[in-house]
């Protein structure tokens, strides 16, 4: 069943117990920008013990004070009373909440896009603070006074970015004032909503004019501020005629695929954060070089994403695509058992898009690309990394003690079969006994 149907039963049944209910915020904007809303909320006249009595299996919220959700037909659907925000005294969140009236609910909302109502039944759309013009200008309003209502909530300020750019609507005149005016207020959000929103900026498909609106709107400084280095770092010409480390990264953004991971986007947008301070004036010429950014960008990269509180799984993958982006350009010179070790890497399919888009938005190089695609298409038909021909039992077998020197002497017959030399574990066997003693000896 449909997340609608699903959310129109359960309005149903409230209006049948004589509540009245409404479709509230994003889904209502989502259906009339012809979006398949992501979740649907449901705003009531009903109290929260009346919702609970209603739905016996419906649970409250614990942040959010008397918000239900209501389980349907696999559906979660949050039921929330109209309601009017107390004071906000943290910048995050309301003191108190009085129940009140859809008119005062809808004012208590963020933009005015989100603050539409609408008739489960008829499809009616209740608009009390100017949304629908709004959404057909596609422009976006903060509800009331920006000034005052980002200082309630700063969370608002980037999910006025993220709707910027998901939707691709502009931001008001004067919403944007305000948020050039409050960013700082971003420092009192807690790092886990910051990551929050800010992902859901970078993996959208307007991901860059996203970037380019925290960028600036002073959002960004209160993010990542290191970022902001690769504004006007010059680079060689002869290599990027796109400009800048900036423009470089912008371009990058905008040619990956809509749909690219999360760790990708992130990935990109960190691959040269340390060129600012790498960056060199050599010789006369005044040749400009980065040496070492790869493994400085590494651990700039690793700190930034702790900072924003991002899961180990996403630092795990994005900090080696980091570090080993410059080994694409050596591709062409690796052996075959380090090249099959280099594309044996777990992200090896995403560093291939991070490199296909820094070759495309800077010289334009596209031979180390379809090199690894055709060496993919070569070594398709077994794994890159094979069963091992032997193992440290052998080496226990041949009279040696367990230490350091296991692992070379095994990756030494490893490098034999990626290359092809050895193929059969008598042949390992033989290799290894060989090198054991002639090291032993
Ligand atoms: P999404 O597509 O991400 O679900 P959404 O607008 O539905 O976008 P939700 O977080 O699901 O966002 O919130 C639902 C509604 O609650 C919003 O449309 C808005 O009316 C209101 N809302 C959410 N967060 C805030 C906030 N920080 N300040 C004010 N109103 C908010
Ligand atoms: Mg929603």
């Amino acid at each position: 069943m449909p997340a609608r149907d699903a959310a129109l039963e359960l309005a149903r049944r409230l209006t049948a117990a004589g509540y009245e209910a409404l479709f509230a915020g994003g889904c209502v904007r989502d259906r009339l920008l012809g979006l398949q809303p992501k979740d649907y909320d449901i705003a009531t006249s009903a109290r929260p013990d009346q919702v609970l009595a209603l739905f016996p299996g419906a649970n409250e919220v614990g942040a959010h004070f008397g918000v239900v959700i209501a389980k349907c037909r696999g559906h979660h659907v949050e039921i929330a009373t109209f309601r009017t925000d107390g004071s906000y005294k943290d910048g995050r969140r309301p003191e108190t909440v009085t129940f009140s009236t859809p008119e005062e609910d809808a004012q208590r909302r963020d933009f005015t896009i989100n603050g539409l109502f609408e008739r489960p039944e008829t499809g009616e759309v209740i608009d009390y603070v100017g949304g629908l013009a709004d959404l057909k200008a596609k422009r976006l309003r903060a509800i009331g006074e920006p000034h005052q209502r980002f200082t309630e909530d700063g969370l608002r300020l980037l999910r006025a970015v993220r709707f910027s750019a998901t939707l691709d609507f502009d931001i008001e005149e004067k919403t944007l004032a305000a948020i050039r005016e409050c960013a700082p207020l971003l420092e009192r959000i807690s790092p886990e909503r910051i990551r929050d929103e800010f992902s859901k900026i970078l993996v959208s498909p307007r991901r860059r004019a996203g970037v380019e609106l925290l960028v600036e709107s002073g959002l960004m400084q209160h993010i990542v501020p290191e970022f902001l280095k690769t504004i006007d770092c010059e680079q060689p010409p002869e290599w990027h005629p796109e400009g800048d480390v900036y423009m470089h990264t912008c371009i990058m953004l905008e040619m990956l695929e809509p749909d690219a991971p999360l760790e990708l986007c992130l990935a990109v947008l960190l691959h040269d954060i340390a060129k600012p301070p790498c960056q060199t004036f050599d010789d006369e010429a005044g040749r400009i070089r980065f040496n070492g950014h790869d493994a400085v960008g590494a651990e700039m990269a690793d700190a930034i994403l702790r900072r924003l509180r991002y899961p180990n799984d996403v630092v795990d993958a994005v900090v080696p695509m980091v570090a080993r982006h410059m080994q694409f350009m050596n591709v062409q010179q690796m052996r075959t058992a380090k090249l099959k070790r280099f594309m044996a890497a777990p992200t090896f399919d995403e560093e291939m898009e991070l490199h296909r888009v820094d070759c495309g938005s800077s010289n334009g190089f596209t031979d180390n690309y379809e090199f690894l695609q055709a060496k993919a298409e070569e070594f398709a038909s077994e794994p890159l990394i094979p069963a091992p021909l032997a193992t440290g039992r052998d080496l226990i077998q041949l009279g040696l003690t367990p230490g350091p020197r296991f692992k070379e002497l095994l990756e030494a017959v490893q490098t034999e079969q990626l290359e092809g030399r050895i193929l059969d574990r008598e042949t390992a066997l033989g290799y290894l006994k060989e090198l054991a003693t002639a090291t032993t000896a």
